[in-house]
């Protein structure tokens, strides 16, 4: 019986293929096909339904049901039988179709007459592009057997769209891939560029999806799959000794690789008439649509090694590799699922933008993406599955948006607000080599965060006037493993020799929470934000730490060096790690190093805890930086990596300013050297009402560098604070709407009220 259904099958996709290879319009050969499918299953009706656009479905072919309605019907997605199997996914199998939830009875069609339905998703690659449905009058229940053929054909239908086989009138025949489309996503790294799609990954064209000989086709999928095994096998050998990250995913891969499963199911496709690079796929896609529904993330990883090791098993079966030919075009906007910080560094600058369907704004790829300054747009719908190497592409990351194949009007507006920033970096660079100074004649030292020699050309090129941040761990996190002490040390000397004598603060390894090493054993912790991380690692596992300080202290090679703790949540804590730089300092001495010139140490704040410490901790440390980002999260209890929360209370909430107020006062006391190094040093308001309530060195990116500075030295910071106390008198939660309000007025040329206890404008 079996043996029979496939026959069946492979003689209907032999019909198919046939009816593809007719210099036809698409129009004529969707009808065959419809013809062919209803003929070939016995049923009366066979209907093709194509999206529209992503909200609409549209009847494009049909055999049985009533011609008029063709191009005429309509649904939305979600809507009757047939828009539940397009927004699912899933198939529909009913012999009784009026009688199931949800039926809706198209009257131009003439359906009504039709008892049972089937239904199945045309899909590739998990992107959904219609429908495929079959109907009879009498109450059938189709088999298993006939539900898997039909999905083999609906395979076959996605791939002749892809293709281009059906494209004539009608919007829902138009070519795919040329018009303009839109995704929303998530900024990663602010900023605006135009430029091509150039594909991290692109895409495999399986053009034959039908195979006449299965027995050759079953013969190259195991071919490729014993060399798919091989290869894996082989990466794995090499990876024993490094890298348990890249060890499981490998591990997984060869898991996978070894599934009967898996092999099974594309077995079967290609004894239906699927050629087998089509079969893969068809797998493949399943595999993605699963993808798309659940929300375990583990198993969402491991679905989405099964779509790396898919891809890697077409690229054998299609002999298509990465190198496509494609050149580069010279304005490149990167379009990838994911991609990783170090190929991210290969590409460097020569990238416009980047866009990417996955990733997170705290990845280690947009920790190198700001490091270069290219915007980043993550969680950029199916971007992948859309664009096309050397596609028009506008990416606007401060608004979140990506303009694929923009039309004129898009094209228009964007370039008009490039040409306004490019007009303001203009004015930034008229300013950067003066000082931040305000009107009331304060100024505010301007330091930049960096991470990566990537970041040290910035340093010349803001105005910025040394390294209020140095993230060491960014080293860490970009390699499969972990670095050695001369490299450090050497990179360490190169960031100093980029520095040409301007200060560097090098801030000690901060791992944990969001930031993880790949080569380190994940740390199972309920609440990682406040678990084992940064200082408690150092302290408890001491041996890197003095690996760290002992390159910090060869790279500086007898020059001046910073070096700061990151969060210390208790006096004690500082103390254990100052104490550790004392040993080294002997221990380096002893082994006949050149010890740096001048030493300061000091220390993070970003625990609350540290604003009421006690009066030596503040008389102890050398400098104190307030780390912003970590300190608000835990002021608020508010996580800075959750999208629901994390935009939720305002750095400039009257009880977050007067915790920033009473760390000013208290090393003003102790005459502490503070500086701010949180994001919120790089936004203009913030920056000005830190530097109104006593904060005088912030420390950014460089890119905020003008920006801050050009609003800073058009600001009276007297000005400001009035505006800040009357807020709070008056019982503001905010003091932004005040100020924001200053702001314009001032640029109005409008006077503005500077008394407390009188309202803060005129
Ligand atoms: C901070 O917490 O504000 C900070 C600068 O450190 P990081 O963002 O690296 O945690
Ligand atoms: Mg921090």
């Amino acid at each position: 019986m079996v043996e029979r259904t496939e026959t069946e099958s492979r003689k209907l996709l032999g019909r198919l293929r046939n009816a593809m290879a007719n210099n036809v319009a698409g129009q004529a050969r969707l009808d065959k096909i419809t013809h062919l499918i209803a003929d070939s299953m016995g049923t009366e009706v066979c209907s093709v339904y194509l999206f529209r656009d992503e909200e609409t479905l549209e009847l494009c072919a049909t055999e049985g049901l009533e011609a008029e309605a063709v191009h005429q019907t309509r649904m939305r997605l979600g809507e009757g039988l047939v828009g539940r199997v397009a927004r699912t996914g899933t198939i529909v199998n009913t012999p009784n179709a009026p009688a199931e939830k949800g039926f809706r009875y198209m009257a131009e069609t003439g359906e009504e007459r039709y008892s049972s339905f089937l239904g199945v998703p045309i899909q590739r690659l998990g992107e959904k592009l219609g429908v495929l449905v079959v109907q009879s009058r009498d109450a059938r229940v189709y088999t298993a057997d006939e539900v898997y053929g039909l999905e083999v054909v609906a395979m076959v239908i996605a791939e002749m769209t892809e293709l281009g086989a059906f494209v004539g009138e009608g919007a829902a025949l138009s070519a795919r891939h040329q018009q303009p489309v839109l995704f929303r996503g998530t900024t990663g790294q602010e900023g605006a560029a135009e430029g091509h799609v150039w594909l991290h990954e692109p895409r495999v064209v399986v053009a034959n999806p039908i195979a006449d000989d299965p027995h050759r086709e079953l013969e190259r999928l195991h071919e490729a799959i014993e060399q798919l095994r091989v290869g894996v096998d082989e990466m794995l050998e090499m990876s024993r000794t490094g890298d348990s990250e890249q060890l499981q995913v490998l591990e997984t891969y060869r898991m996978f690789a070894n599934s009967k499963g898996w092999m099974r199911r594309m077995e079967e496709d290609i004894s239906r008439g699927l050629s087998a690079e089509a079969a893969v796929e068809k797998e493949q896609s399943q595999a993605r649509v699963r993808m798309s529904q659940v929300t375990d993330s583990y198993l969402r990883e491991r679905l989405s090694d099964l779509d790396d090791l898919s891809n890697r098993l077409l690229r054998i079966l299609t002999g298509q590799g990465r190198e496509t030919g494609a050149e580069m075009p010279p304005d490149p906007i990167l379009v990838a699922r994911n991609v990783g910080p170090a190929e991210l560094l290969e590409y460097g600058r020569s990238l416009r933008g980047i866009v990417l369907e996955e990733g997170a704004v705290g990845s280690h790829a947009a920790i190198v993406a700001r490091a270069l300054a290219i915007p980043l747009l993550v969680h950029a719908g199916r971007i992948t599955t859309e664009a096309l190497n050397g596609d028009h592409i506008m990416v606007d990351s401060d608004q979140g948006v990506a303009h694929l194949r923009p039309d004129d009007n898009v094209v228009t507006a964007f370039r008009d607000k490039i040409a306004m920033q490019a007009d303001a970096q203009e004015r930034y660079a008229s300013i950067r080599n003066k000082p931040a100074t305000t009107e009331c004649g304060e100024t505010i030292e301007m330091l930049m965060n960096a991470g990566l020699m990537a970041d040290l050309p910035s340093l010349e090129g803001s105005g910025a006037e040394g390294v209020g941040l140095f993230r060491t761990e960014l080293q860490f996190l970009i390699r499969n493993q972990m670095p050695k002490r001369t490299e450090l040390a050497e990179l360490y000397s190169r960031v100093l020799d980029s520095a040409h004598g301007k200060r560097v603060v090098f801030r000690t390894l901060d791992i944990g929470s969001d930031k993880v090493l790949p080569y380190m054993k994940p740390n199972d912790e309920p609440n990682p934000a406040l678990g084992w991380r940064a200082i408690r690692v150092g302290l408890d596992k001491p041996g890197v730490m003095r690996m760290q300080l002992q390159a910090l202290i060869r790279g500086a090679n007898g020059r001046p060096l910073s070096i700061m703790f990151p969060f210390i949540a208790q006096f004690e804590e500082y103390r254990a790690a100052r104490a550790e730089v004392d040993k080294t300092i002997a221990r380096e001495e002893r082994l006949g190093h050149v010890l740096p010139e001048t030493l300061e140490v000091g220390a993070m704040l970003e625990t609350p805890s540290m604003v009421f410490a006690p009066e030596a901790f503040f008389e102890e440390v050398e400098f104190l930086s307030i780390g912003g980002n970590d300190l608000k999260q835990f002021f608020f209890a508010a996580d800075r990596e959750n999208e629901r929360v994390r935009r939720r209370y305002d750095t400039l909430n009257v009880s977050f300013l007067s915790l920033i107020e009473r760390i000013v006062e208290r090393c003003a006391r102790t005459g502490t050297r503070l500086s701010f190094c949180g994001e919120d040093a790089g936004r203009p308001i913030e920056a000005l009402c830190l530097a109104a309530i006593g904060i005088r060195s912030l420390s950014m990116r460089p890119a905020s560098i003008g920006p801050v500075k050009s609003l800073l030295r058009r600001s009276n910071l007297e000005e400001v604070r009035d505006v800040i106390t009357v807020a709070r008198e008056n019982g503001e939660q905010s003091v932004r709407p005040a100020v924001m309000e200053l702001l314009r007025n001032r640029a109005a040329g409008r006077p503005v009220g500077n008394a407390p206890g009188t309202t803060s404008t005129s």
